[in-house]
């Protein structure tokens, strides 16, 4: 018997031999039940990988980790703004922008805010 894996879409377990449809994801491939859940999954992949809320509610943990991050940085980048005069004039003559930045260890990819 072959291994299940998830559609990630409507949380169905699935055979990947049987599988109505496939797509690649940042090297990863996905399989669906059916042709409605692949086409959903390819009009917005990020919805249902990384980034947003899982829709089985199986791994919510990551979210608020996410948040609280973004949060940080951002008093982080308010507090910069107004820390010295010579950075918050600049700053309010738009001579010199202030902006935080979120390394994302999944992407490798620096969000800033
Ligand atoms: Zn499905």
């Amino acid at each position: 018997m072959a291994e299940l894996v998830k559609d990630v879409v409507c949380g169905m377990e699935i055979d990947p031999e049987t599988a109505a449809g496939k797509s690649e994801y940042q090297g990863t491939t996905y399989y669906f039940c059916a042709e409605g859940c692949k086409q959903e999954f390819d009009a917005n992949p990020a919805k249902f990988v990384g980034g947003g809320v899982a829709p089985t509610g199986e791994a919510p943990v990551e979210a608020p980790v996410a948040a609280a991050t973004e949060e940080n940085v951002k008093l982080n980048v308010d507090r910069l703004k107004q820390d010295k005069p010579i950075v918050s004039e600049a700053f309010a003559a738009k001579k010199i922008d202030i902006v935080g930045g979120i390394y994302d260890l999944a992407t490798g990819k620096i969000g800033l805010l």
